[in-house]
């Protein structure tokens, strides 16, 4: 459904990613985890055409993402093409963004009406829908200063989802928050995992990675060094970089 192939990615002479491909399928929750600098940012935030490549391309059903083909040529694709396949694709950032202005119904509410075009009535039952499933139903008035780090994440979820995309990145989601919001917040995303949806989820949370997602990547130096899944590439990892890393994380 989403996929990278041989992604190649440089700050001016760093190489941040090389040739990194990787394919996640409907339905799948694939977790990317490897040190701090390996490249896990970078690779979603390419997914997310947030990057230019310097070489590989990213597929989302089979549609290249920024380009078309025009006889043997790439062009880029104008602004408004890119928005319309960026929206495909939900983003969750460690830093939660909402706007602090309005309420929570009214961040979620946002996208739906000013840009998938439904009405106020349509965007609030589905901000309703979201805020229950996410557990802040009672929290739907309130603005987001008001609200934990924990709840604002789960609000920031639930504004990703109102646009209703094909596949969720999330970027370490609860490395910002207080060790005790974070089992809040990995248990909405689990839910969402058991519901079947499509996530990326770059994590520093092993536990959770070896529980709701199916695959595991692991990532070194801009390299996919390992990667299977889940639960036996973390029980019994086969390459002793993954295995020093596991001994240093948990
Ligand atoms: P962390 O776990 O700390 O979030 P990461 O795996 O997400 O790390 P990236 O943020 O993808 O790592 O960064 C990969 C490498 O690219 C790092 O060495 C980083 O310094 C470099 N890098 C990232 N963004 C930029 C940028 N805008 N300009 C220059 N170098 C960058
Ligand atoms: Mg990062």
């Amino acid at each position: 459904m989403l996929r990278a192939e041989n992604v190649t990615k440089h700050y001016g002479r760093y190489v941040a990613l090389d040739n990194v491909s990787l394919d996640v399928h409907e339905g799948e929750v694939v977790a990317i985890i490897g040190p701090s600098g390996s490249g896990k940012s970078t690779l979603i935030r390419c997914m997310h055409q947030l990057e230019s490549l310097e070489g590989g391309a990213i597929y989302l059903d089979d549609e290249l993402l920024g380009f078309r083909r025009h006889k043997n040529q790439l062009l880029a694709l104008n602004a408004k093409a890119v928005a319309r396949q960026r929206r495909e694709l939900g983003m969750v950032f460690q830093q939660f963004v909402l706007f602090p202005h309005m309420t929570v119904a009214e961040n979620i509410m946002e996208g739906p009406t000013r840009v998938l075009g439904d009405s106020v009535a349509d965007a609030r039952k589905l901000a309703e829908h979201l805020l229950e499933r996410v557990g802040l139903s009672h929290r739907i008035d309130a603005y987001p200063p008001q609200l934990s780090g924990g709840q604002q994440q789960r609000v920031a979820i639930a504004r990703a989802l109102a646009m209703r995309p094909k596949v969720l990145l999330f970027d370490e989601p609860t490395s910002a928050l207080d060790p005790e919001l974070v089992g809040e917040v990995l248990k909405v995303v689990t839910d969402l995992a058991k519901a079947g949806k499509t996530m990326v989820v770059v994590t520093h949370e092993i536990g959770f990675a070896r529980e709701a997602a199916d695959r595991v990547i692991f990532m070194e130096n801009g390299r996919v060094v390992e990667q299977g899944d889940a639960r036996s590439t973390l029980a019994d990892p086969k390459t002793d970089r993954l295995r020093t890393f596991l001994s240093r994380v948990m």
